[in-house]
């Protein structure tokens, strides 16, 4: 699986004399080296033990996983954009070579993967890449089952702007949708007016699916993964929203990958958000908890020592998802300690109250109230704030419930049902809102 680094400095496929030159010069390095120091095989030291990728057009992740950290340095190179990453000391094996499968044509950042021999001692891995990217590297400690992780996020250099790309959404013309204007005799094209919701305020929900990529969140028995769970309850509560005609739905992340505690809580609150509903599916150490249970902040400790040892958990989501701390003025932006956080907190009992009078119908309630703790991802001062556990998926009854779409459905339903009983009783205010509706 040894594939020529030639694109190092040429493009694939041409300047073979080039190459030819190149491999000249690198066999004899090699040979001087090898014959003037040491053989080669004592100098390989370390193996990836796993190579990953989590592609998604917020970022394209790489994860290369270790038993010792890495030593390594990265190189962005452009005409033809490439990452070239240098790693010291690895072995060449079928794991880190392997990881050129599991690049996607999807992928939106990364076009495909070629591993060499750079110079002794060094293995280069060059990602191409299909535009110019921002790219975020760094190391992880070994935390829960993974060992030492070095990351590389490709960022594009113009993020998607959350808000833009919900505009553009619900400017875009339906499939059902019915040009007024466009009657007998009209040449106006079906497609040309979108069809806007016909109401004085549209009401805004950002769902949140809970972990995602690197982080599977909580997993069950059967080999349930929390994130896949929550993403497949968030995607059909969308579709249940986007039907209602003064309410559109707008989800953190769309896809199985991670987003950092506060990334969440920005996007919801780059859309003005008049709800957010972070999506979970719980565990616990004992296999007959069950239950839903909602949460929602609090300022001053949990509720119960269980909300207390949730909370903990659920923010401990950054750690194992990976959040690059070198990038720690991204996080500053929200310094929380001046905010006064009770009227969203009053507001969110209300909401949480709604929904788990719902959920109530389609699963027991593991509390009867709505319980608080310090949840990182609740934080939004201005944004009414929930957190669904919809069940338990250590909870082996429960787990393979979570799993089937019928009840993913009803738990989607409920939750649509409380919330809609919530603006029902708490309408959200008018305000100055972006001209989303004529
Ligand atoms: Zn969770």
């Amino acid at each position: 699986m040894f594939r020529a680094p030639e694109a190092l400095s040429t493009p694939h496929g041409r300047a073979p004399a080039r190459s030819s030159l190149f491999f000249t010069v690198f066999f004899l390095a090699f040979f001087f080296q090898a014959g003037a120091v040491t053989p080669a095989a004592a100098q390989s030291g370390g193996q990836i033990t796993a190579a990953r990728t989590w592609p998604a057009q917020d970022y394209t992740r790489i994860t290369l996983e270790s038993q010792e950290p890495l030593k390594y340095s990265v190189l962005n190179l452009k005409d033809p954009e490439r990452l070239v990453l240098d790693l010291e000391d690895i072995e060449v094996t079928a794991t880190l070579t392997g990881l050129a499968e599991k690049i996607g044509a999807d992928d939106p950042y990364v076009k495909s993967m070629r591993v060499g021999r750079f110079k002794p001692g060094v293995i280069r891995v060059v990602f191409d890449l299909k535009s110019e990217i921002k790219p975020q590297v760094f190391t992880l400690a070994p935390v829960a089952d993974y060992g030492h992780r070095l990351v590389l996020d490709l960022y594009p250099l113009e993020p998607p702007d959350p808000l833009l790309v919900f505009l553009d959404k619900l400017q875009a013309p339906r499939e059902d949708a019915v040009d007024p204007a466009a009657g007998a005799g009209s040449k106006a094209p079906a497609r040309s007016a979108p069809k806007r919701p016909d109401v004085a305020r549209l009401i805004i929900v950002a769902l949140d699916p809970g972990h995602g990529g690197e982080d599977p969140g909580a997993l069950g028995r059967r080999g349930t993964h929390e994130k896949t769970v929550t993403l497949a309850i968030a995607q059909k509560l969308k579709a249940r929203i986007d039907q209602e005609p003064n309410m559109r739905a707008v989800l953190t992340r769309d896809g199985d990958y991670y987003l950092p505690l506060q990334t969440r809580v920005e996007k919801a609150q780059r859309v003005r958000a008049d709800l957010f509903v972070s999506i979970h599916a719980d565990a616990f150490i004992r296999p007959h908890a069950r239950g839903a249970s909602v949460f929602a902040l609090s300022e001053k400790g949990a509720t119960s020592a269980a909300a207390s040892w949730l909370a903990n958990r659920e923010n401990a989501a950054d750690l194992i998802g990976g959040v690059n701390l070198q990038g720690k003025d991204r996080y500053l932006k929200m310094t929380l300690a001046d905010l006064s956080l009770t009227a969203q907190i009053n507001d969110s009992l209300k909401a949480g109250r709604a929904v788990l009078a719902e959920l109530g119908g389609v699963n027991d309630l593991h509390k009867a109230d709505v319980e608080q703790a310090g949840f990182a991802v609740l934080k939004a001062p201005d944004i009414p704030s929930i957190l669904v556990e919809t069940a338990f998926i250590s909870n082996p009854d429960e787990e393979l419930r979570l799993r089937s779409t019928a009840y993913q459905n009803k738990v989607a339903e409920a939750i649509f049902n409380g919330i809609k009983r919530y603006f029902a009783k708490n309408p959200p205010l008018a305000r100055d809102r972006i001209a989303l509706i004529p």
